[in-house]
């Protein structure tokens, strides 16, 4: 229509109303494209039809000078047609970019919706003031309030009866505006703790204003008592409750460090081991509760109490003036586990040992302090049940030298190093020797002569008893075979050995081996030999005997001195003890004891020696209460065979 209007008009109109025209043209061209420039064709459109319509305007008015406008026309419909083409597309992406927007947030909305309806975690926002603005359900949950009464309420006065530590760590954060992660807080939510872990930035406006915060709470109540139980797990003895081992060792190491003193005691049950074989574990593990728990009421609060594996406990004593104290805390503790315990239904006696180190040097460590307790508690153990040691660099060395002996007694018999002293043993009635008892000794090639005493335990506790006592029961044949010929040889045997099933077949084959008759050979056992197994030890004995080989009760009266045992089993001789011997000079009872022993032995036909004879006056106490035989140093020490055979040859000495 402007076209019609423009080829009408312009050709026929005057030359001032032509420039006034053509100044409307241009404007049109332009304006038009511009306002048509979001539908491009339309606007191209517009553009070619304004442009030919003027150029035929133009050429209608035909005159020359508007071949120049003519010109300019060309120049600038074309500038027109491109600037509108430019709008377009900018126009265009401005709109995709907003639908694009449009989009996202549309996605977003549905993703959060999802998020909180099935995450652990709950958004929440707040306003300025820090009231909460969005309440997520999740949110909901964990507080366990409705939405309603939260929306609206402070954060901070929410979260306030959690941990002070955690509520203050919170409002710092809060009080800076830059964002924070995983802030733990521990709070009691419907009575019940629960554990939170919160995450939040802040809201910033364009001038970098606070305008409010949004964050996530994630509950971790599982997790952290998921943790906190492996923790006591790994920190605790499972069946008492009390420190394990390895945290044991940790509070020693603190202490140490500390330098606080103190002492450290390693305590052992007696006799645990009975109780859990025989009644089982439910019961044994009943045993060990009780004993965690008196434990536990005989030590101050501060001091560690744990247990370090099966029947073993310790103690970390800080008292003050625990190095005075020491001794009595352990007295106290032994009194406390040695009163019966009540397992079901049975009062069951567990008593125990305990072996204690000072904390008082400070260049001890952990492990030199428990090697020490331990020392102790070896030391305790070997002086009988229910008692208790205190370290000190004596016992140390006895330790020391236990260890020594210990690994020097593997290779004794190998190494030639054992041999038999032999004391004679004396018929009062004509004072003729009749025979002669084998006491084994011990030369170590770095610690000189040993005496049994020391030895023979250490044999018996290391499983070496029978090698020695085999070797013992060998040379002593071979001693009867050749310089003790005619006389009673004896041999002493360890109740372990007894308790060998193999040992009656090796007293048969040395008999055999040295051609012995077996009457010359006499085996000396203990009262100890029937503690654990009487019936056991009396089968055993009656055996031996049927070789034809003959038995002594050694040490009679030292021990538990049941005459039972003599009705049960015909020994041929009862020894008795030293410590009756020397008694028996001061004391009227004793050497009653010693007669009435004598005259029991005639009804059983047993013999009597007297044991450790050193005096004269000892000699006529027991010749008194009518001994059959004497033994001591009154008339001879042990010595070698080859100077018992040299005095054998002399005439007699020392007749009463
Ligand atoms: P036991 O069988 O009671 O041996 C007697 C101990 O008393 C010997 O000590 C002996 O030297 C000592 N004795 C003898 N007369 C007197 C005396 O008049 N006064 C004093 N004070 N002591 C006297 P020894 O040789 O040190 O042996 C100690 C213990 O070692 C023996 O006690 C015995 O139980 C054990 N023993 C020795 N040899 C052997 C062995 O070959 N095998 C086993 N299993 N034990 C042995
Ligand atoms: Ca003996
Ligand atoms: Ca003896």
């Amino acid at each position: 229509a402007w076209a019609v209007l423009l080829l009408g008009w312009f050709p026929v109109a005057p030359p001032s109303m032509q420039l006034l025209i053509l100044v409307l043209l241009t404007g049109m061209l332009s304006a038009g494209a511009f306002v048509l420039s979001a539908l491009p064709l339309a606007s191209l459109s517009y553009i070619a039809i304004f442009f030919a319509a003027a150029l035929g305007a133009l050429w209608l008015a035909g005159d020359p000078s508007f071949v120049m406008v003519g010109a300019l026309l060309c120049v600038y419909a074309p500038m027109v047609a491109i600037g509108s083409l430019f709008s377009w597309r900018k126009a265009t992406a401005l709109l995709k970019s907003q639908a694009e927007a449009v989009r996202q947030e549309r996605i977003l909305a549905v993703v959060l919706e999802d998020f909180e309806q099935h995450a652990g975690d709950a958004l929440w926002e707040t306003d300025v003031d820090g009231r909460l603005s969005h309440v997520s359900q999740r949110l909901t949950e964990i507080l366990g309030a409705e939405a309603t009464t939260l929306r609206g309420q402070l954060l901070d006065e929410l979260l306030r009866g959690g941990d002070p530590a955690g509520v203050e760590a919170l409002k710092d954060a809060l009080s800076q505006a830059r964002p924070f992660r995983d802030l733990q807080l521990a709070l009691q939510i419907d009575g019940e703790p629960r554990h939170l872990v919160v995450s939040a930035k802040p809201l910033l406006s364009d001038d970098a204003r606070v305008q409010g915060w949004r964050g996530v709470v994630t509950d971790v109540t599982e997790k952290v008592k998921g943790i906190n139980m492996l923790r006591q797990l790994a920190h605790h003895d499972s069946l008492t409750g009390l420190a394990n081992r390895f945290t044991f060792r940790d509070a020693l190491t603190e202490s140490l460090s500390q330098n606080r003193g103190g002492a450290l005691f390693i305590i052992d049950l007696d006799h645990f081991k009975t109780i859990n074989d025989t009644l089982g574990h439910a019961a044994g593990d009943d045993v060990l509760k009780a004993v965690a728990r008196r434990l536990t009421e005989s030590v101050e609060p501060d001091d560690v109490v744990a247990r370090l594996g099966g029947d073993e406990f310790a103690v970390l004593g800080f008292g003050a003036g625990m190095a005075e104290a020491a001794a009595g805390l352990a007295k106290k503790v032994i009194v406390a586990l040695t009163a019966p315990v009540d397992v079901q239904g049975r009062q069951l006696r567990v008593g125990a040992s305990v072996g204690v180190a000072l904390c008082d040097d400070p260049q001890a460590t952990v492990e030199s302090l428990l090697i020490q307790a331990d020392t102790a508690l070896y030391a305790a153990k070997g002086a009988g049940r229910g008692r208790h040691a205190v370290y000190t660099p004596e016992l140390g060395d006895l330790s020391r030298r236990r260890t020594k002996l210990e690994s020097g007694l593997r290779h004794a018999v190998e190494r030639n190093e054992l041999s038999l002293h032999w004391q004679p043993k004396i018929e009062i009635d004509g004072w003729k020797l009749v025979g002669a008892e084998g006491l084994m000794r011990w030369n170590h090639p770095e610690l000189g002569m040993i005496e049994p005493t020391e030895f023979i335990a250490i044999a018996e506790q290391c499983g070496m008893i029978e090698q020695l006592g085999d070797w013992a029961l060998r040379a002593a044949c071979k001693a009867a075979q050749t310089g003790l010929s005619g006389l009673t040889v004896a041999v002493n045997v360890s109740p372990l050995q007894l308790r060998d099933g193999r040992f009656l077949g090796k007293v048969r084959d040395a008999l055999l081996e040295f051609d012995l008759d077996p009457a010359q050979l006499e085996l000396e056992i203990t009262e100890s030999a029937f503690m654990d197994d009487a019936d056991g030890a009396l089968e055993r004995m009656h055996a031996l005997r049927g070789l034809g080989v003959r038995m002594a009760l050694d040490d009679f009266g030292a021990g538990y001195s049941s005459l039972a045992y003599l009705r049960r089993f015909p020994f041929d001789t009862i020894k008795i003890d030293r410590a009756f011997i020397e008694e028996a000079l001061h004391r009227e009872d004793v050497r009653a004891i010693i007669s009435m022993i004598a005259r029991l032995a005639v009804t059983l036909k047993m013999r009597t020696v007297c044991e450790g004879v050193e005096t004269t006056a000892q000699l006529a106490a027991v010749t008194q209460a009518s001994c059959d035989e004497v033994q001591g140093f009154l008339f001879c020490k042990p010595q070698n065979l080859a100077d018992f055979v040299k005095m054998r040859a002399e005439p007699m000495g020392m007749r009463h």
